[in-house]
C-alpha cells in the first residue's frame, strides 16, 4: 500500500536503556513508514533535564542502528527547540487559557485526595486573585503554567481523532476526544520549564508526522494532545497505539527489567535479526 506523504516518528526519552518494548515500537512504525514508501524519524525528547542522560542518549542511537533501522538525520533534539515549546505556550497564555499554579506536589495530591480514584493528572484548580498572585511572583515562588481545561474545552468545541490501531479498550476508527481525565495539565513545568504534552504536538506538527505510532500508554494522551493542536491550529496526525509487550513477570517491560535490554539481549549473543523476527518483523 503506498500512502503518499506517509511520515512517522519514534520518540524516545534518554532516561534510560532501551529495551524490547522499545524495539517493538520503533520496528512498527518502520515498517509502516516502509510499507507506505512515507518517512521514518526518529525524535530525542530530553526536555527532562532532571532525568536525561547524555550516555542513554548516545546509548539508543547505537542500539536502533543495531537493530536496524534507518533514520533521517540528524534527529530531532527537544532540548534544542526550547524557544518553540516557550511560544507556543505563550501563545495560549495570550489566549486567556492559561494560569499560574503554585501549590507543591503534597498540595496538589491533597487536593485531589479526596476524589473518587484521584489522580495527580486529574487535578482542577482556580487562577489565583491578582492580589495574591503578585505578592507570591514578587516572593519568588516558583510556578507551573496550568492549561484552564474547562475553557479550554469551551474555546475548542467538540473534537475527534483518528485511532488507526486499538485504544486499551479496543477503542478505534474516528473517537471523541475527553480531556477531562487529563485535569487542567501541567504545560511548563516548574522545575523544567516545560511538560511533555506541549512539546509533543508541537513536533509532530513541525516534523510534518502524518501518524503517530506509539504504545497503548500513550492512549489517554492523545485527548489532550489532540486538544492542544486545536488551540494551536496545528494540523492533527492519525494515531496507531500498539500492544505494550509484557516481560517475564507478565507486567508491561519497563526498566526494571534490565534482562530485556537491548544492550543486554545483544551481550548474551542476540542478534538483530532475530529479535526482529522475535518480536514479529521480518528479520
Ligand atoms: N517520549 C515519550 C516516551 O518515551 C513518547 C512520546 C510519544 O511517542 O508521543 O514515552
Amino acid at each position: 500500500m503506498s500512502v503518499r506523504g506517509y511520515v512517522t516518528r519514534f520518540a524516545p526519552s534518554p532516561t534510560g536503556l532501551l529495551h524490547k518494548g522499545h524495539a517493538f515500537s520503533a520496528l512498527t512504525g518502520f515498517a509502516r513508514a516502509k510499507a507506505a514508501g512515507g518517512r521514518f524519524l526518529l525524535r530525542i525528547e530530553d526536555i527532562d533535564f532532571t532525568r536525561c542522560r547524555p550516555q542513554f542518549e548516545a546509548a539508543l542511537f547505537e542500539d536502533l542502528a543495531w537493530l536496524g533501522l534507518e533514520w533521517e538525520q540528524p534527529a530531532l533534539r527537544q532540548s534544542d527547540h526550547l524557544a518553540d515549546y516557550s511560544a507556543a505556550l505563550g501563545r495560549l497564555e495570550a489566549m486567556g487559557l492559561l494560569y499560574r499554579c503554585f501549590k507543591t506536589r503534597k498540595e496538589v495530591l491533597d487536593a485531589i485526595g479526596s476524589a473518587p480514584h484521584g489522580r495527580m493528572e486529574a487535578y482542577r484548580g482556580r487562577r489565583l486573585g491578582p492580589a495574591e498572585e503578585a505578592s507570591r511572583l514578587a516572593a519568588g515562588e516558583p510556578f507551573a503554567w496550568r492549561l484552564a481545561l474547562g475553557e479550554a474545552q469551551r474555546l475548542a468545541g467538540p473534537l475527534s481523532f483518528e485511532e488507526a490501531g486499538e485504544g486499551p479498550r479496543g477503542e478505534h476508527g474516528a473517537l471523541p476526544v475527553d480531556a477531562g481525565g487529563a485535569g487542567d495539565v501541567v504545560l511548563a513545568r516548574k522545575d523544567v520549564g516545560i511538560a511533555y504534552h506541549l512539546a509533543v504536538v508541537v513536533d509532530d506538527a513541525r516534523q510534518g508526522v502524518t501518524e503517530v505510532v506509539r504504545g497503548r500508554d500513550l492512549f489517554e494522551a492523545t485527548h489532550i494532545q489532540r486538544l492542544l493542536q486545536a488551540l494551536l491550529g496545528l494540523p492533527a496526525p492519525a494515531y496507531r497505539h500498539h500492544p505494550l509487550l509484557s516481560g517475564p513477570d507478565g507486567r508491561r517491560l519497563a526498566k526494571r527489567d534490565r534482562a530485556e535490554t537491548l544492550r543486554a539481549l545483544r551481550a548474551n549473543g542476540m542478534t538483530p535479526e532475530a529479535l526482529r523476527a522475535e518480536l514479529g518483523f521480518d528479520a
